[in-house]
Parts: structure tokens; sequence; C-alpha cells
């Protein structure tokens, strides 16, 4: 546990599982106020959020229900983490989806709901977090800067993937939404990048790591030869909310055990 979050309030979007769930506990050990935010699974977002209030260290959580993609539902969520602690320090746009398929058979649904939660969702996030950073102002007393914003984003925002090609759009996507972000709005001190996680051991890639046979296939695809765990993004994302990184700014911290060195290309054994 470390203080450096103290007083800041942060919305965790889809973190009632896996790397969202990770992140949410993170900065409430680090003492910042966590809206645990949840679409589907309300059980899993009451554990975390009495996991942050049953310590005493964390700062205080609530759980709020909201479908990313919706308007009106991120505007409620806004509403309510304002209405209960004042204001939004911190913004880990973190919900999330795959629904894969080759492209020739991919449908116009599948296509629109992994562009509507991935990439429309974190714009809808993103934009209220600007409105409520501008309308409160700075708050030197917490943080040096008016407000953080952070993109869940992925590898695949910069490696190509065949039969995820909604998912790696929807990524690739982010990274301009995150540049033009910090380049239309850093001159008020607001900061805003995105954590581009390799392989996570969570419920989204589960195929990928339940057998023996897929986690040798998968180590091959990661220089560190371990697949990442929730914690590893977690730890990372309080660090770049902090303003122990306050210069940092526009950027992509990739978390991937080495997967975007593309071992593939190794020649000496
Ligand atoms: P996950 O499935 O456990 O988490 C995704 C969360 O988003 C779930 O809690 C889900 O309910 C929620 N969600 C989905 N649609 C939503 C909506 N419309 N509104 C609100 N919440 C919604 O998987 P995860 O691995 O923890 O994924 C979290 C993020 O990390 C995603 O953006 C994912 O693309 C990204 N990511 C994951 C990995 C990995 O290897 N696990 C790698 C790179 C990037």
């Amino acid at each position: 546990p470390n203080e450096r979050l103290k007083g800041q309030t942060a919305i965790v979007t889809g973190s009632s599982s896996g790397i969202g769930a990770a992140v949410a506990l993170a900065l409430g050990r680090d003492g910042a106020n966590v809206v645990v935010n949840y679409n589907s699974s309300d059980e899993g977002a009451q554990e975390i959020a009495k996991q942050i209030n049953d310590d005493n260290l964390c700062g205080e959580a609530i759980v709020v229900k909201c479908d990313v993609s919706k308007e009106e539902d991120v505007q409620n969520m806004f509403k309510q983490t304002i209405d209960k602690f004042g204001t939004v320090d911190i913004l880990v746009a973190n919900a999330g989806l795959q629904k894969d398929a080759p492209l020739h058979e991919m449908t116009l649904e599948d296509w629109q709901l992994v562009i509507d939660v991935n990439l429309t969702g974190q714009f809808l996030c993103a934009r209220e977090a600007l409105r409520e950073f501008m309308r409160r102002g700075m708050r030197p007393e917490v943080s040096k800067s008016l407000g953080k914003i952070i993109h869940m984003s992925s590898v695949h925002q910069i490696i190509p993937w065949a039969g995820h090609t909604n998912y790696a759009a929807s990524k690739g996507g982010l990274v301009m939404l995150m540049e033009s972000i910090c380049q239309e709005y850093a001159p008020l001190k607001v900061r805003c990048n995105s954590i581009a996680p390799g392989a996570i051991k969570t419920p989204i890639n589960k195929e990928a790591w339940e057998s023996d046979e897929a986690l040798e296939k998968l180590n091959k695809l990661i220089p560190y030869k371990r697949i990442g765990v929730p914690d590893d993004i977690g730890s990372a994302t309080a660090w770049l909310a902090s303003d122990e990184s306050e210069y940092i700014n526009g950027t992509t911290l990739y978390v991937d055990g080495g997967m975007t060195c593309y071992p593939g290309f190794t020649t000496n054994g």
C-alpha cells in the first residue's frame, strides 16, 4: 500500500473480473475511491468493492452498473460517481470484449458490437471524464494533473490479428483516440495514456492458457516465458495514474513480457 492516490476518485470500467478487477484493487490499495463498474456480473463487482471497503488502508468503493456503449448509461455512471465522491480524477476505460470470426464470415452485428464497446465505449467515457475535469478545475492538493485517462488497449493495437479483425481494428482506433485526446487536452494538464497488455490470464482468453499444450504454444510468443497476470496490469496502471509518472502523456505502455519484440524472428536459438 502507498498513499499516492489518496483523496482521488477513479472509475474503472468492466472491473467485475480480470484486468479491471486487479486495476480497481490496485487503485484502492493506493488510496483512491473506486467506482467498480460492471455490465453483467453484479456478484463479481460486489466482491471487488467489498475487498476494497474491508481494507482500512484502501479508499472507498461503490458498484455502478453501466453498459459503456450506451451514452445515457455512461452519463449516469459519472453522475452517480460525482454525487457520491464529488468528482472524478482518474478514468480507466478497461471494458472490452471479443467476438471472433474469419472476416469473410463476420456479421455486421459482430463487427459493430466490438467497435461499440471497445472503441465507442472508451470515447463516451473519456468525453464524460474530460467534461468533469474541466468543470471541476485543478485540485493541486491531490494531483499535479487536471485528470488522468487511461485506455486499456492491447498489443493488438500494433500486432495484426487474423480471425480477430474487429478486435484489432478497435484497439488500433484507440491509438489515435488516446493520442488525439493528449494533443487536444494536455495544455489543460490532462494526461491521457494507454496500457497495452500482452497475454494476461483472464476469462477473455481462457482457451489460450487452460491446457499445458496451449500454454506452451502461447509461451513461444512471449520472450519472458510466462503468461501475464492481472496484477501485472494493476500495478502498472496505479503507477501511470499517479504523479510518479506525471510527465508521461500520449504514450502507450506495453506490459507484455516482450511480446511486441516479435520472438518469432529470433535467429540464435
Ligand atoms: P474480461 O472479460 O475479464 O474483462 C472484460 C470486462 O469488460 C468484463 O468484466 C465484462 O463484463 C466487461 N464488459 C464487457 N462489455 C461491457 C460493456 N458493454 N459495458 C461495461 N462492461 C463491459 O477480460 P480482460 O482480459 O480482463 O479484459 C479487460 C481489458 O483488457 C479489455 O479491454 C481487453 O481487450 C484488454 N486486454 C486483455 C488482454 C488479455 O490477455 N486478457 C490482452 C490485451 C488487452
